[in-house]
């Protein structure tokens, strides 16, 4: 059966563009927003003391390493491997998917045409497993970019059962706000020296679950909100404590009274759950493929890890735990382990 990944399949670009002309009005709202609502800021600060957490990282196991020597060439119109000299500006492949999702700049997602071959393909990104779909017989690798690649050609490594090659793609600008923030509480820019173990231990335990790559197909692609609400502080908003330049925001924060059910976008697998010193009690889910969610402040956990969650399950409550000083829901969302900005799965990116 053809997997579905929209909820209106027929109508799905119709709904993609309304969706579209709603996000302007949205998105204008960020310039008023106050990022002291979002506890994540100190998971910035200290960032720079927690350099070395990343390595306690897992590695890519041996058979999701790609070989260093695959050949490299740009995709065309057929998705073949042979001569074209322009670059994928935009896949050939026009479908839903690529309109959603196709947003090639630095914390987004590129949506990479890989043809329309027999048997399904495998793909890598910075030695990450990459997401690769089906839509309308043709192959996609979904590629989630980092905020901080440069303008120009990327490339992912394709393995299909002929060839391993390299396929490039092209990552253009986007320019975050930025925001300047005076903290007069010392300690979210110096976390306890009794604190740092247990927040070098968390970091870890969350970069693990960001690292899970699992066979599953997502159910939706085109998510909906966990919790309704005016979108408050946008994705990699770049943030300045006390005048020097911290993590940007790795996520998407929407504001909602305490208490609000927060709903699964689309359906998973919950990973972990924790009580974390910066993001409160807070909840992984893997939507497959390496598309994990993580939602932080959590007020309630109703879901254990190890369950199946459908779209729309009630996984938590809206609350401000952890270093949050308001009520509200920070939702991230990974890609091959990038964040990237939640909004282009909400169809409500603005450029
Ligand atoms: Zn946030």
């Amino acid at each position: 059966m053809p997997h579905t990944w929209c909820r209106r399949t027929a109508a799905s670009p119709m709904s993609a563009s309304l969706h579209m002309n709603q996000f302007h009005l949205e998105v204008r709202s960020f310039a008023l927003i106050s990022l002291k609502k979002c506890a994540v800021i100190a998971v910035a600060v200290a960032w720079p003391m927690l350099a070395g957490a990343n390595q306690l990282a897992t590695q890519p196991t041996a058979g999701n390493k790609p070989s260093a020597r695959a050949a490299e060439v740009t995709p065309t119109r057929s998705g073949s491997a042979s001569a074209a000299s322009t670059p994928a500006a935009r896949p050939a492949y026009d479908g839903f998917l690529a309109r959603l999702l196709h947003r090639p700049v630095p914390g987004g997602v590129a949506v990479i045409d890989l043809g329309t071959g027999a048997g399904r393909p495998q793909a890598w990104y910075a030695n990450r497993p990459v997401m690769v779909v089906q839509d309308q017989g043709h192959w996609l690798a979904i590629v989630g970019i980092p905020l901080k690649t440069p303008k120009g050609r990327q490339q992912i490594t394709v393995q299909t059962a002929r060839d391993r090659k390299r396929v490039s793609f092209e990552v253009g600008i986007r320019r975050y706000t930025e925001q300047h923030i005076t903290l007069k509480n010392q300690r979210l820019v110096d976390p306890n020296p009794n604190d740092l173990e247990r927040i070098r231990r968390e970091l870890a335990e969350q970069q693990q679950a960001y690292r899970t790559f699992s066979p599953r197909m997502p159910s939706n692609l085109q998510m909906d909100r966990p919790v309704p609400g005016r979108l408050s502080s946008p994705f990699g908003l770049r943030r300045f404590f006390n005048g020097q330049e911290r993590n940007p925001h790795s996520g998407l924060d929407i504001a909602a009274p305490a208490g609000t059910p927060v709903r699964a976008p689309a359906g998973g697998r919950v990973i972990l759950t924790g009580d974390y010193f910066f993001n409160g009690k807070t909840v992984f889910i893997d939507h497959g493929q390496g598309l994990i969610s993580m939602f932080c402040h959590l007020s309630a956990i109703d879901v254990q890890p190890g369950a199946e969650v459908q779209r729309g399950d009630r996984i938590g409550a809206v609350g401000a735990t952890g270093r949050a000083t308001g009520p509200h829901l920070h939702w991230n969302i990974s890609l091959n382990d990038v964040r990237v900005d939640p909004t282009i799965f909400i169809g409500e990116f603005a450029p």
